[in-house]
């Protein structure tokens, strides 16, 4: 006989990652759609009502007061152990993870207090981005295996945190993306990193269709602007309802919930 949790629906708000590859609009769809939230709930600017407007967490290790924190001093020491890269690469891909999830773990504690008040939270890029860009360093000329490594990375990541409700990959076609992040940051990416943002994008695809509970896909190849900031606010919305109570992974089932501090009600299954 094995005891599962009976599953009852939480206080809490959700945590919702936007991920993609640098280039595709996840901050400006973001911004938009949140702003069509606060149009068609009414609910405007009051941040002290529990459901107002969702708390953006604009990048990694950003966080919500703008104040710098640890995240912030990790993420400057991957900086500086890559020499400048835009893509943080150190020469250590594995160590870097470790890191990489310590600031996402980081992320995560500084937004409990909300979540567990019952307030939307969005992530911009969440452990998705380091399971895809470290995979895809971990095994630069095989897509089968990376694929499978961002999958286990995933998995490791989730034993000691509780992965988003709901991730939104916003994606489109590599070289759009690339002529945007250069267009945007005035510069030329090599040959090297441009394949690297190709193959991400790529990789995100694919890890997208590994857990379609988890992810929707905005795909900017067949939707405009309009209809990709639409989709993003109306899953943002529903996904404030019929949300289960979150656990600290590493304390089993039996934990109490992260947010409405209620125990699991084990059942014979
Ligand atoms: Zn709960």
């Amino acid at each position: 006989m094995t005891i599962t949790p009976v599953r009852h629906s939480c206080t809490r708000g959700p945590l919702i990652a936007i991920e993609g590859i640098t280039g595709v609009g996840k901050t400006y769809l973001t911004h938009r759609a949140l702003e069509a939230l606060d149009v068609l709930d009414g609910q405007a600017l009051d941040e002290t009502v529990p459901g107002a407007r969702p708390l953006l967490l604009d990048g990694f290790s950003q966080r919500a007061d703008g104040r710098p924190g640890f995240g912030e001093a990790l993420l400057g020491a991957l900086r500086e152990a890559s020499a400048g890269d835009p893509f943080l690469r150190g020469g250590t891909p594995l160590a870097e993870t470790w890191l990489l999830l310590a600031i996402k773990r980081y992320d995560l504690d500084t937004v409990v207090a909300e979540l567990a008040r019952g307030r939307a939270v969005v992530e911009g890029r969440s452990v998705d981005t380091t399971a895809v860009c470290q995979a895809l360093l971990l095994h630069p000329d095989t897509p089968g295996s990376a694929l499978e490594t961002a999958r286990a990375l995933l998995d490791f990541a989730s034993a000691y945190r509780p992965l988003p409700d709901l991730t939104i990959l916003i994606t489109d076609d590599a070289h759009a993306a690339i002529a945007r992040t250069q267009q945007r940051d005035q510069r030329v990416l090599t040959s090297e990193q441009a394949r690297l943002m190709e193959e991400a994008c790529a990789l995100y695809e694919r890890l997208a269709t590994t857990d379609p509970a988890r992810y929707r896909v905005v795909d900017r190849r067949t939707v405009d602007e309009r209809q990709a900031a639409e989709l993003v606010r109306a899953w943002i919305h529903n996904a404030r309802t019929g949300l289960d109570c979150v656990r600290e992974p590493w304390q089993g089932p039996e934990a109490r919930c992260m947010c409405c501090g209620r125990r699991a009600d084990l059942a014979p299954a």
